[in-house]
């Protein structure tokens, strides 16, 4: 079953737009993916425009003073995209994105974009992140949840405003620790556990979790995450290499999994081992 919740988000035909990208090679990823436009829906037309001029990073800076209303925008423009759970729009609005971007880029921190963050990943698009929180916390309350793909450690700052147990797991050392730095920085670092490693293993030490976000979209999920997920539990994942949809995952019985596939997006790709 399909649950479309922006009508936009479904389309496998929309425009996939390239952009050159000076952030290092895309070696191995799906055709047409690159730092500059994965992790997002694949019908957003963002990225277009030319790069902004620098801005200063403390909270103190324009953009920090202005950063407020950057985030109550991009929150409205999350509720006309069809967020509606109240907890996940009063984390997104907690969350200053701007602090988790390279400078050059916080002045577009709240745009309806996925943004480099250097070794060829990305941070998120912010409908990204809300929708596949919504999804894994709808109708229920997680106590304990695992992101797999830390990456800059943003995802995993607006979980730890929803759920106690954030546990978060990055494969590429240098994005660990951005992450870290990150997260220490808004003293959410004894609020996030973070782990360098292969999150295609999951973290068993600290399983079962009541729900598993994916951030990177491998061909299949790995049945490791599957059992990690506590009954009742919730995953989210994109699936696929060129052509990607996310697909949540509900373990019904200890041997029993539900699949509903959402809509059609474009991530990273998930790599087992880890990169130093
Ligand atoms: N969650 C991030 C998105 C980061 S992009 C955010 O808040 O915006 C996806 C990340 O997944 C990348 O940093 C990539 O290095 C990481 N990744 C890919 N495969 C992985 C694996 N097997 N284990 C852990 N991280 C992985």
């Amino acid at each position: 079953m399909r649950k479309p919740v922006n009508p936009q988000a479904t389309s496998h035909t929309a425009p996939v737009h390239k952009r050159a990208s000076s952030y290092g090679s895309t070696t191995g990823a799906p055709k047409g993916v690159t730092a500059a436009n994965s992790n997002t829906r694949i019908s957003s037309a963002t990225l277009q425009r030319p790069a902004a001029a620098p801005v200063a990073r403390s909270e103190e800076s324009n953009l920090g003073l202005n950063s407020g209303r950057l985030r109550s925008a991009m929150v409205q423009r999350l509720r006309t995209q069809g967020i509606s759970d109240e907890r996940v729009l009063a984390a997104m609005e907690a969350v200053p994105r701007h602090i988790f971007v390279d400078q050059a880029l916080a002045s577009r921190a709240y745009d309806d974009a996925a943004l480099p963050i250097g070794h060829s990943q990305t941070i998120s698009q912010p409908w990204v992140v809300a929708r596949m929180i919504a999804a894994v916390c709808e109708g229920r309350a997680p106590t304990r949840v695992l992101e797999v793909g830390a990456g800059c450690g943003y995802q995993a700052a607006v979980l730890s405003h929803i759920v106690r147990d954030v546990y978060a797991i990055e494969r590429i050392r240098g994005l660990f620790d951005l992450a870290r730095d990150h997260l220490r920085s808004l003293r959410l670092n004894t609020r996030v556990r973070l782990t360098y490693g292969d999150g295609m293993l999951g973290l068993p030490n600290a399983a079962p979790f009541d729900a598993i976000v994916v951030a990177a979209a491998g061909i299949a999920i790995p049945q490791a995450l599957l059992n990690q997920l506590a009954p009742g539990g919730r995953l989210i994942a994109p699936e696929g290499t060129s052509n990607q949809r996310l697909v949540l995952v509900e373990r019904t019985s200890a041997t029993a999994w539900k699949r509903t596939e959402l809509e059609a997006v474009r991530f990273v790709p998930l790599r087992a081992g880890i990169q130093s």
